[in-house]
């Protein structure tokens, strides 16, 4: 007989986006005349950029002829982009890499969660507090995360990220063995400076922890200062793997790239990460196609570049609106600078689900409440930088007039 694992029972349901939806639909049945804005949306909502498209066209093009048809690609991508995303995404930041150490892939949000098959499922895993929920989940199936208590899981290692402490998680006292940090974070919105990071990565290479860093934000860092890769900071190839993706950097969230670096130098008892997770996704995946590679790679032309620089410039202008607005109507807010999300504190101090009931039925906002991000999440809302200028500035004169 059959047995199930066990640890996909102990999962809550996915309450947060399921509440959320069930809240809007329910209010919107009641009022069918009200116009709802969404400010609650972590999708890009910008279409692919035509550099992007150009180079998909020719690829498809490509794999319709005999002679430049192209079946399985390397497991770990094809070397034209491994070699670009050296080249633009590391090398200007002082950070060398080479091409063994690059591993693309379909997702972030799938490397974030299948990495831990490296990982022994008796090591300590360490999250922020509120947090992207797939570090947790993908760690609780993995059966590392203990048992969940209806707030919190009772083996994983909460770093609460507050106002108190700048959003930034404080050095632990029982050490984990990984460490999941993302930085401009979702869903706070606040970027890490290089001497933050380094606490943690003397932390990790002192503790013998790894670091799985998430930098799925890194293309909306314009303040000087913020390190675009955790590598710029000394000591982290031998303690931090990260997780680059395509999808809010280029729009690729319904296309699918991204690339996971795993430094030569990364070693744990002596044995490579990157021989591991080489090792494993050889035997489970079969690569990103081919016709979404070329269209990566096509970001990193000079045209390509300013596209999605533009894109991300639009957002960036969206995210500005919410946060200059919102603290003009008198709320406390933080991120959007670095990020597309602004992480607004709630006025008296009232729950996160409350405003978010005030904001749908009052103003006509669908927001996040902080609270679905985890408990330090309680007392903010998150609103997105992705939606149209036009409805983002009706959309914070609402909340203004509302407050
Ligand atoms: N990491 C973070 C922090 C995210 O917010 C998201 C998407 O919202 C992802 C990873 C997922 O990236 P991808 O679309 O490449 O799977």
């Amino acid at each position: 007989m059959a047995h199930i694992n066990e640890n996909f029972q102990k999962l809550p349901g996915s309450y947060l986006f399921a509440e959320i939806a069930r809240r809007t639909a329910a209010y919107q049945a009641a009022n069918p005349d009200k116009q709802l804005i969404k400010l609650g949306i972590g999708d890009v909502t910008r279409p692919l950029a035509p550099s992007v498209i150009q180079a998909m066209h020719k690829a498809v093009d490509e794999m319709g002829s005999a002679d430049t048809f192209m079946g399985y690609g390397p497991y770990e991508g094809y070397d034209f982009l491994r070699q670009d995303i050296i080249t633009h995404d590391y090398a200007p930041y002082g950070v060398s890499l080479s091409k063994d150490e690059i591993f693309v892939s379909d997702g972030a949000k799938s490397d974030c969660g299948n990495i831990g098959d490296i990982f022994s499922v008796n090591n300590v895993v360490a999250v922020c507090d509120p947090v992207y929920p797939v570090y947790v989940d993908a760690n609780a199936m993995a059966g590392r995360a203990g048992d969940y208590d209806g707030e919190k899981w009772t083996e994983l290692v909460y770093m609460p990220c507050t106002a108190e402490n700048g959003f930034f998680p404080e050095l632990p006292v029982k050490v984990p063995d990984m460490i999941y940090l993302c930085f401009p974070n979702n869903p706070t919105g606040m970027a890490a400076t290089k001497a933050q990071l380094k606490l943690w990565v003397d932390y990790a290479n002192e503790h013998g922890s790894v670091i799985l860093y998430d930098s799925a934000y890194e293309a909306f860092i314009r303040e000087d200062g913020i390190p675009h890769s955790i590598y710029e900071v000394p000591g982290a190839k031998t303690c931090a793997i990260e997780f680059r993706s395509y999808s809010k950097t280029a729009g690729f969230t319904g296309t699918r790239c991204a690339y996971t670096v795993i430094p030569k130098e990364l070693k744990v008892n002596g044995v490579s990460l990157a021989e591991l997770w080489l090792r494993r996704q050889s035997t489970k995946y079969n690569g990103c196609p081919y016709i979404i590679q070329r269209g990566a790679q096509a970001i990193y032309t000079e045209q390509g570049k300013r596209e999605v620089k533009a894109v991300i410039d639009h957002y960036l202008e969206n995210a500005r609106i919410i946060r200059e607005g919102l603290a003009e109507a008198g709320l406390t807010v933080y991120g959007g600078v670095n990020s597309p999300y602004v992480w607004a504190a709630t006025p008296d101090g009232i729950g996160s689900w409350e405003f978010f009931d005030r904001l749908l039925q009052q103003g006509n906002v669908v927001t996040t409440p902080g609270a679905g991000f985890g408990p330090s999440g309680e007392g903010y809302i998150r609103l997105t930088g992705f939606g149209d200028t036009e409805q983002t500035k009706q959309a914070v004169s609402r909340i203004k007039a509302m407050l």
